[in-house]
């Protein structure tokens, strides 16, 4: 089964993608952390990418279709992923139908719906560890020790796009670039939509309850 996710920035795809990843032993494909990790390491995508991901936009298409190509490729895919974060831009959809297309596997589009205000109090107060990469948030999850990972003890950060000016400049490419693939996976009888509002637990259970309903997972 491949599972796409899709939805705002700080809607919760990651969170959300990791847990049903544990559940359903399939690799979460995060297109973010895969570039995050390529930026830290300096290689030559990283150095290409941190420039537009600073601000806020998109990375080009072909860098990014390439990238998930190559992840896909890996032993662990085999049997499935959820796609956190890709497709993202019409051309990136369209290169997911291709490279999808000659083995017609199963797919399923979600939609984790958050209004735009949630968003930006739930972006804007993000910390990240800067050793394990553990998020917490300064208001609904923050640590025992300001500005301390209870984790590792390594210090807590603010990504860069998660300043004022490069999330409202998200929220504008979310809107103007992703949020037409709705109707894209709409139109396929592909899409379903969720509200992602509220604790993490229960919309993990909704996400659950609608993949039994579909008949990718079991009861239990
Ligand atoms: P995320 O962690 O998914 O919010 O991604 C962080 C940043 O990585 C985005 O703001 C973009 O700059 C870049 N990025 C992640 N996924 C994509 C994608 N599918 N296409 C283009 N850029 C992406």
């Amino acid at each position: 089964m491949r599972i796409i996710l899709l939805g705002p920035p700080g809607a919760g795809k990651g969170t959300q993608a990791k847990l049903l990843s544990r559940k359903l032993g399939v690799p979460q494909i995060s297109t973010g952390d895969i570039l995050r990790i390529a930026v830290k390491a300096r290689t030559e995508l990283g150095r290409a990418a941190k420039v537009f991901m600073d601000r806020g936009a998109l990375v080009p298409d072909e860098l990014v279709v390439q990238m998930v190509k190559d992840r896909m490729q890996l032993q662990d895919c085999a049997n499935g992923y959820i796609l956190d974060g890709f497709p993202r831009t019409m051309t990136q959809a369209h290169s997911l139908v291709q490279i999808l297309a000659p083995a017609a596997l199963p797919q399923i589009a979600i939609d984790l719906e958050v209004a735009e205000d949630e968003l930006i109090l739930r972006l804007s107060g993000r910390r990240v560890c800067q050793d394990c990469g553990f998020m917490y948030h300064i208001e609904f999850a923050p640590p025992s020790q300001p500005g301390t990972c209870d984790r590792c003890q390594g210090g807590l950060f603010q990504r860069d796009d998660d300043k004022d000016d490069a999330i409202r400049e998200r929220l504008k490419v979310y809107r103007k670039e992703t949020k037409p693939l709705t109707d894209f996976y709409q139109k396929k009888g592909l899409l379903r939509v969720i509200t992602a509002e509220g604790n993490v637990e229960d919309i993990h259970d909704q996400l659950r309850k609608l993949l039994v309903k579909e008949g990718i997972i079991g009861q239990a």
